[in-house]
């Protein structure tokens, strides 16, 4: 079951600047940076309320957020959705036609497991599925 968006995930080029940005927005400091080496990036979480945002900078001219940047620019990378059980969704998702990126969940940020769908096959839109790790 899909319960909620978890966070939205935001490519920014310098998270040091984007921290500060984000701050006055949300008028909240981070609660975590995280940096998460086999993605390439280095995270910022924020809360806000229910949900999160996440920024996303890349570590190396490989990552996946450095080819987003340069392709589209900064902003919105991805949704991420909360799933009770990660491996039954992927299944279920499969199931429906939609391409995964990640068929076998991988450790994320924020203590979570992580599976991406390609966005070729949602409207455009890269989406997360995530669930804590207990
Ligand atoms: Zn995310």
């Amino acid at each position: 079951m899909v319960n909620k968006i978890e966070h939205i995930g935001i490519a920014v080029k310098n998270i040091d600047d984007a921290n500060i940005l984000f701050e006055k927005l949300l008028g909240v400091s981070s609660y975590k940076s995280e940096a998460v080496e086999s993605e390439g990036v280095v995270t910022s979480f924020f809360q806000t309320g229910a949900n999160k945002i996440e920024l996303l900078m890349a570590t190396n001219p490989e990552s996946p957020i450095a080819k987003f940047l340069e392709k589209k620019g900064e902003g919105i990378h991805h949704i991420a959705f909360d799933v009770d059980d990660i491996v039954v969704e992927i299944e279920r998702l499969k199931k429906e036609g939609f391409l995964l990126i990640n068929e076998v969940p991988k450790k994320g940020a924020d203590n979570k497991l992580v599976a991406f769908l390609h966005p070729k096959n949602t409207n455009g839109v890269l989406v997360e599925l995530c669930q804590e790790i207990k």
